[in-house]
């Protein structure tokens, strides 16, 4: 960007460029608003066991519904809300509304599940994380153990000495902690020995071409014995495809989440597919899929 390089930088502006900016300025704008008018709605996709047939943990993703520009992408969105700090209260009502559904379906009398919570670096930054996810679990009246906060590599790079007492800190409290996206960033071995990760999540740029990709396969066999090794769980991310499944399946990984089992659901379909599972036949998962 043209004013993070200084005052003295030339920059030639298409008219392509001048309706990305002008669009990203909308939306910028429009992100302070967007969580006191309701516009975010949390999405729920599941974790499923593949051999034993069960969902496991079901993964709480944001989607924004904007009045005029409609749909916009987390990947669009969550970069802007970090660089503005703005993911700090956004982040704590995923939390809060993913806790409080995550109790509600234990209280309506299905089988107990954790609910995943991605984290920012940004709220790493900030002095009361450990007391914020401490209070909505208690006002939420949700046990810790069924919350998992997942983190990417980048969180634990940048202060590793305050992530680490941080991360401490939950794994006292009894909360899970994944670390996510699994191989796409720096020094991953470093911190699986030094943090206490209870899961690994393998990237999904992983899986996407493990059938036609040896690389890949050798990549995820190799993540496989890690995890096994460090007594970890480990969940491909990404799965389409029952091919992709069964090619999963034979290198051992048993924990998957992706479209082939169901895309990310709102609430009430998350609900109804929970049901549909426990009268087993994962099969049917894939029915349900394409919802959002
Ligand atoms: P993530 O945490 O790695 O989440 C997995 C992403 O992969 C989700 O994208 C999910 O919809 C997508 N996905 C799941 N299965 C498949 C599949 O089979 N194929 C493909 N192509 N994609 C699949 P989504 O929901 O767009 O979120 C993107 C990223 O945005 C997330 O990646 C996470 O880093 C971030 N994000 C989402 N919600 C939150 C949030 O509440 N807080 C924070 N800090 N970040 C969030
Ligand atoms: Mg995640
Ligand atoms: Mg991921
Ligand atoms: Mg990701």
């Amino acid at each position: 960007r043209a004013k993070e390089q200084g005052r003295n930088t030339y920059c030639i502006y298409t008219p392509a460029i001048n309706s990305r900016t002008s669009e990203l300025l909308i939306i910028e704008n429009s992100l302070h608003r967007a969580l006191e008018r309701g516009e975010f709605v949390v999405y729920y996709q599941p974790q499923v066991n593949t051999i034993a047939g069960e969902i496991i943990q079901m993964e709480a993703l944001i989607r924004w519904q904007h009045p005029t520009l409609g749909f916009i992408s987390p990947a669009t969105f969550i970069p802007l809300a970090e660089e503005t700090g703005l993911i700090v209260p956004i982040g704590e009502w995923v939390l809060r509304t993913a806790c409080r559904q995550n109790k509600a379906w234990q209280d309506a009398g299905l089988p107990p599940i954790r609910i995943g919570v991605n984290l920012s670096a940004r709220q790493f930054q900030q002095p009361n994380l450990v007391e914020m996810v401490a209070q909505i679990l208690s006002d939420t009246g949700l046990n810790p153990q069924f919350l998992e906060l997942e983190i990417t590599e980048s969180i634990a790079m940048q202060n590793a000495e305050l992530t680490r007492s941080i991360l401490m800190e939950f794994e006292r409290m009894g909360v899970g902690i994944a670390m996510d996206d699994f191989g796409t960033g720096y020094s991953s071995l470093g911190y699986l020995k030094k943090f206490p990760f209870h899961t690994l999540k393998i990237d999904q740029s992983f899986v996407r071409d493990l059938i036609t990709n040896p690389n890949d396969v050798a990549i995820i066999t190799a993540i496989i014995a890690l995890g096994q090794g460090l007594n970890l769980k480990v969940v491909a991310e990404g799965v389409e495809t029952e091919q992709l499944k069964e090619l999963l399946h034979t290198l051992e990984c048993q924990h998957m989440q992706g479209y082939f089992f169901s895309r990310p659901l709102p609430a009430s379909d998350a609900t109804k597919l929970m049901g549909q599972a426990r009268k087993k036949d994962l099969v049917k998962l894939s029915c349900l899929a394409g919802v959002s």
